[in-house]
């Protein structure tokens, strides 16, 4: 028999009964037997006991609360290990959120919004990015005026916008030669059709909402925190935060308000030893300071663009077919190289002397080698290094030269779900077939061994399935199971993972990511007490269900965060 603590085997004060039990359930524990226990006893936010239905329910005190799974599955609380919920509490705040999946949709969306917005006033498109549109191109000024003429209208790709007649004459854009300060202006048989860069110039003619009170703040944060745990996510990676928004989520905690765990990544911008002094000094905050609901992880810097707007760094030239989608100039352009190899060395060694962990955004494969062949060099001087369990960001493109160099290093890798589902057939057909068979190629790393968290990187909207990256972690699962697009395509069949494993992206090789396997990522007595009951049996449903498996009760440190 399993035993309880020994304390409660000696069982005498009520104190020492657990607070709940839940009996009666099919726990996938995930522990190292993969066991599928049956009854869970929780006392101070932390599981005493995980085993079989009578092992657990003798030990119910005369306090303790006993729930009925009723046959159940239960596995341990999913970790969303990149998201942006401060940005998207925001986001929420200033505008509602609209997934956008063709010109002919973006139109109707105008349209509606120029039905309620005063003419002459600025109309926005929401966030969408051009790979995602059927189109699979940029709106033309035509397309645009076609949904308002009345109104200046803006669409947006990072670095690159469209506008309409009215915006363009709103801009003082009219004739070849005409410029906004920062940007350059594209025209076609006399006309402007697309400005590159210019965005500081362009927000400064749009009105900025208004910033949002702290307590508007705070209660958009945890309603979207509740969203998360609808959906079964019980910790986050919040990706690129800062002591602002570490402060938030340590207060909100100590208010008792805060339902999903929050493990911070601090993005800076430094390029050498001293500005990573400097940037660490100004934190004023410790390696892994914090406690199990708020804990700071590791730095953050950003290598490369990414592959929506033509900027991701890759190991070839990005060549005519790219050039042409995403509107760039040069052929032999290889994306974006924010840092040099021997800056990144700099950095990496800087942080590690500091004892901070480090993480890099890196989409290409150019990128990803750079930054991991810099890793490799400081862990030759360094040692301590692989013991930082470097982060690698996105890192799309993974093939075998590449996993066997983050294993070396000890690095893991966090990679998005949705991306592959609603970009991997652009990817076909722009990059080509051997792109799309290694983007996001969950294969490539498990079978190297390197641990790989799937996520969203959530940024924008509150729809759990329609945000500017779908944050549902049952989507994900079954994507790494199933491997489709969003046009039912598979790429790369060898790319899939087994169930087990792909709940291991959400849970025990996403604890690893930061630190956490110890506490979370799998049910076992001693760990915290975070689980979620489903509505069907992850192991043996039909494949295709998977993704619309659906969240019961979520449990966050013994206490259920949803229901509320
Ligand atoms: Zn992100």
């Amino acid at each position: 028999m399993r035993r309880l603590l020994p304390l409660l085997a000696a069982g005498t004060l009520s104190a020492e009964f657990p607070d709940t039990v839940f009996l009666h359930g099919r726990v996938l524990t995930l522990d190292a037997t993969e066991r599928v226990a049956e009854a869970m006893a929780v006392r101070d936010g932390r599981l005493l006991a995980v085993g079989r239905d009578e092992e657990v329910e003798k030990w119910v005190g005369p306090q303790t609360a006993v729930v009925d799974l009723q046959g159940r599955m239960v596995l341990p609380g999913l970790i969303e290990t990149h998201c942006h919920s401060i940005g998207a509490a925001r986001a929420a705040l200033a505008a509602d959120y609209q997934e956008l999946g063709s010109l002919a949709e973006i139109q109707d969306w105008v349209r509606r919004r120029a039905a309620e917005v005063p003419e002459g006033q600025w109309i926005e498109v929401p966030r969408n990015e051009i790979t995602r549109l059927r189109e699979r191109r940029f709106p033309t000024p035509e397309e645009l005026d076609a949904a308002t003429t009345r109104h200046p209208v803006l669409f947006v790709s990072v670095t690159k916008s469209v506008l309409n007649t009215a915006g363009w004459n709103a801009l003082g854009i009219t004739r070849e030669g005409d410029a906004v300060n920062g940007g350059e202006v594209v025209f076609e048989n006399g006309r402007p059709v697309l400005m590159l860069g210019g965005q500081a110039a362009l927000r400064t003619l749009m009105p900025q909402p208004a910033a949002p009170s702290p307590a508007a703040l705070r209660a958009k944060l945890r309603e979207l925190h509740a969203v998360y745990n609808s959906v079964g996510l019980t910790s986050i990676f919040e990706r690129a935060t800062d002591r602002a928004g570490f402060d938030l989520f340590r207060d909100l905690a100590a208010q008792g308000e805060l339902t999903t765990r929050v493990r911070g990544t601090f993005r800076f911008a430094a390029k050498d030893a001293a500005g990573v002094e400097k940037y660490v000094h100004s934190l004023g905050l410790m390696p892994g300071e914090g406690d199990d609901w708020v804990r700071a992880t590791c730095l953050k810097i950003t290598v490369d663009g990414g592959i929506h707007w033509g900027t991701t760094w890759l190991s070839e030239p990005h060549g005519a077919k790219r050039t042409a989608f995403y509107r760039n100039t040069d052929p032999a352009y290889t994306g974006t190289q924010s840092y040099s190899e021997a800056q990144m060395r700099e950095l990496f060694g800087a942080a590690n002397r500091l004892g901070w962990p480090i993480s890099a955004h890196v989409t290409g494969d150019g990128a990803a080698m750079a930054v991991l062949r810099a890793v490799e060099a400081v862990v030759a001087e360094q040692p301590s290094m692989r013991d930082r369990r470097f982060n690698l960001i996105h890192c799309y493109f993974p093939d075998a030269a590449m996993v066997a160099l983050a294993r070396r290093v000890n690095a893991g890798v966090d990679t998005q779900g949705y991306l592959y589902y609603r970009d991997a057939d652009f990817i076909a057909r722009i990059y080509g077939p051997q792109w799309a068979e290694r983007f996001i190629g969950l294969g490539e790393w498990v079978r190297g061994g390197v641990p790989v968290g799937l996520n969203s990187d959530h940024m924008i909207g509150l729809d759990p399935n329609h945000a500017m990256n779908s944050f549902n972690p049952f989507l994900m699962l079954w994507l790494a199971v199933a491997r489709r697009d969003d046009q039912g395509r598979v790429h790369g069949a060898h790319q899939k993972l087994g169930r087990l494993d792909a709940l291991r992206t959400l849970t025990a090789w996403a604890a690893w990511l930061s630190f956490d396997e110890n506490r979370l990522g799998s049910l076992e007595a001693g760990k915290l007490a975070d689980f979620v009951v489903i509505d069907r049996d992850y192991l043996a449903c039909p494949e295709e269900e998977l993704r619309d498996i659906r969240v019961l009760r979520t449990v966050v440190g013994g206490r259920t965060v949803w229901p509320r």
